[in-house]
């Protein structure tokens, strides 16, 4: 086949793809007059959640800035008269947070979720800084039964040792001696 005729076939087998796609429905969707629905598990923006009592669920124990992998979590502890620990402050940075999902997973409370929610980027990078009060939200997220504390082992208003839920009564380490 000479070179003419290969171009001339290139040139049409092109038209004929474009011609094909004329007639077919539009697949684009126009964000942001259209938002597609996220399935819940989709990583966003972090929320830090409260427990079904409407109780803060984080106990600042830092398994969520250790898991990190931007070290872009950070807080200080403090701890409430009744022994229930809490977080004095917490701190994302999202421009920072690469939205893995590492803390999730890390957490032992529940505390801390990702949510599909994505809208909230700034032109100012500081404003990309959360405090706890921008995290917090007064509902369980995800997971609408998980107590901690009602699983904990340490003495609260919730209960005391071997009170909890599935726990045994502490042991006697004295009654072990010989
Ligand atoms: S989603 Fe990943 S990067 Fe973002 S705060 Fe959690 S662990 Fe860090
Ligand atoms: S959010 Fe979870 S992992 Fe992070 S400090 Fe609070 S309880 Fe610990």
């Amino acid at each position: 086949m000479s070179g003419i005729a290969e171009a001339l076939l290139a040139l049409a087998s092109g038209f004929a793809t474009t011609f094909r796609h004329l007639f077919r429905r539009p697949i684009t969707e126009s964000y942001p007059e259209y938002k597609r629905p996220l399935p819940v598990r989709s990583r966003a923006r972090i929320i830090l959640t409260c427990d079904p009592d409407g109780e803060e669920r984080c106990v600042a124990c830092y398994l969520c800035s250790a898991a990190c992998p931007v070290s872009c979590i950070s807080m200080q502890s403090t701890e409430r008269e009744d022994g229930r620990r809490l977080a004095a402050w917490f701190r994302i940075n999202f421009a920072r947070c690469i939205y893995c999902g590492l803390c999730e997973e890390a957490c032992p409370t529940s505390a801390i979720q990702l949510t599909p929610y994505y809208e909230f980027c700034e032109r100012d990078i500081l404003k990309m800084v959360a405090e706890k009060e921008n995290l917090l939200v007064r509902h369980c997220g995800k997971d609408p039964e998980y107590n901690f504390y009602r699983y904990a082992g340490v003495v609260t208003n919730v209960g005391g040792k071997g009170a909890h839920a599935k726990e045994s009564a502490p042991v006697d380490v004295k009654s072990l001696l010989p």
